[in-house]
């Protein structure tokens, strides 16, 4: 169980063996820190060019994962058959952060609770 200071909510890693990668998959976006492009760029053994330009869009001005859509479901291009993540020791770090987001720090509790099984109340 993780808690973290600040949020009312605590993180049961444990509900991601069973969830489908339920945080990879739908709207949204990956956003990419430069530390993010240099670290998975050197996990794929790619140039960051190359990584840029296979794996990325523009957003907004701000660099972001593509999306793949498999069957009507839009879902990260990292994320595999077996709703695991290709590039986990490297994963960007909006994905490590989640979901102590800041943006999730003032929603009602149910609200968030949809989002992700592993938001569980802290004990
Ligand atoms: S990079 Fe990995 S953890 Fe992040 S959304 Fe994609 S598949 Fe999920």
């Amino acid at each position: 169980m993780i808690k973290k200071e600040g949020f009312d909510f605590c993180f049961d890693e444990n509900a991601c063996k069973t969830c489908k990668g339920k945080c990879c998959i739908g709207e949204g976006y990956v956003f990419l820190t430069d530390e993010d492009i240099e670290n998975i760029s050197g996990f794929l053994s790619l140039k960051k060019e190359e990584f840029l330009k296979l794996y990325t869009r523009k957003v907004n001005g701000r660099i972001a994962l593509v999306d793949l859509v498999i069957k009507n479901e839009k879902r990260c291009v990292f994320l595999d058959d077996n709703y695991r993540c290709e590039i986990y020791p490297k994963r960007p770090k909006q994905c490590r952060d989640f979901p102590f987001w800041e943006s999730l720090k003032d929603k009602n509790f149910g609200e968030i609770k949809k989002l992700c099984p592993g938001i569980v109340a802290c004990s």
